[in-house]
């Protein structure tokens, strides 16, 4: 068989396998199961369920992205000397979203994965960020203990995730030394100071590195400034941090 022949052959089979698998398996949607149409299954959401994710707004704070209607100064930048260079968000910690990372996380559901990494990637098309050329992706840790409980640590996968749709190396470059309290029951300062010595360098950082921070949520960024200012210590050029969502 002439090459081109083969290769449309494969082509025809591949192209066959697909049309197969997807009448076996119709895809659903990752948020409400419903069974979806040919247009939407890329995204793993249905048309409703997409349409109830909330974007960022386009007025943000330029650092944290702290949404910024009818503000002047950001009141989650005050009085602080950030490490990394800028947070985004592919949208907003409310709705539907707020309730699949509850899935994912408490709810242990890491068949949601996929979903939330395929929103992820929309943190990138800031324009704060795009085009900055990282040299690999970093995930928030969690510690042994909490990872142990849950069975998994939602940032790592997020990461695994997006290091896969970008082509980065995913590199644990921290861990944490110690449980700290839910930051969900304090203030920002008190997030600060909770974090404080949390998060320690395992591993060598590249020269001159510039990463990229991944978690799932970001509330007030202290946990991602908290990992970047060990990274930056450590020798990093630059930090800059992604989530799914923030509140
Ligand atoms: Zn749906
Ligand atoms: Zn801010």
């Amino acid at each position: 068989m002439a090459r081109t022949e083969f290769a449309s052959v494969q082509k025809l089979l591949r192209e066959g396998g697909t049309a197969l698998l997807s009448l076996l398996f119709p895809a659903h949607c990752g948020a409400c199961g419903c069974r979806l149409g040919d247009d939407e299954a890329a995204g793993l959401l249905c048309r409703e369920c997409r349409s109830k994710i909330i974007p960022m707004p386009e007025h943000l704070c330029h650092v944290c992205s702290h949404p910024m209607v009818g503000l002047f100064q950001c009141p989650n930048c005050e009085d602080r000397h950030w490490h990394l260079s800028v947070i985004t968000a592919a949208c907003r910690h409310e709705g539907l979203v707020r309730e699949l990372i509850h899935r994912f996380k408490y709810g242990r559901d890491q068949s949601l994965v996929r979903l939330l990494g395929r929103l992820l990637p929309a943190a990138l098309d800031d324009s704060r960020i795009h085009g900055k050329r990282f040299h690999a992706i970093v995930p928030v840790p969690l510690h042994p203990v909490r990872e142990r409980e849950r069975g998994f640590n939602q940032s790592a996968l997020l990461a695994l995730r997006l290091g896969k749709h970008l082509n980065l190396p995913v590199l644990p470059l921290l861990k944490r030394s110690r449980i700290t309290a839910p930051q969900a029951r304090f203030d920002r300062h008190q997030r600060m100071e909770n974090l404080e010595g949390a998060f320690i360098l395992r591993g060598v950082i590249p020269a001159e590195a510039t990463l990229l921070l991944v978690d799932d949520v970001t509330t007030t960024g202290a946990t991602f400034d908290t990992c970047a200012a060990v990274l930056k210590k450590a020798g990093a050029r630059e930090v800059c941090a992604v989530s799914v969502a923030r509140g």
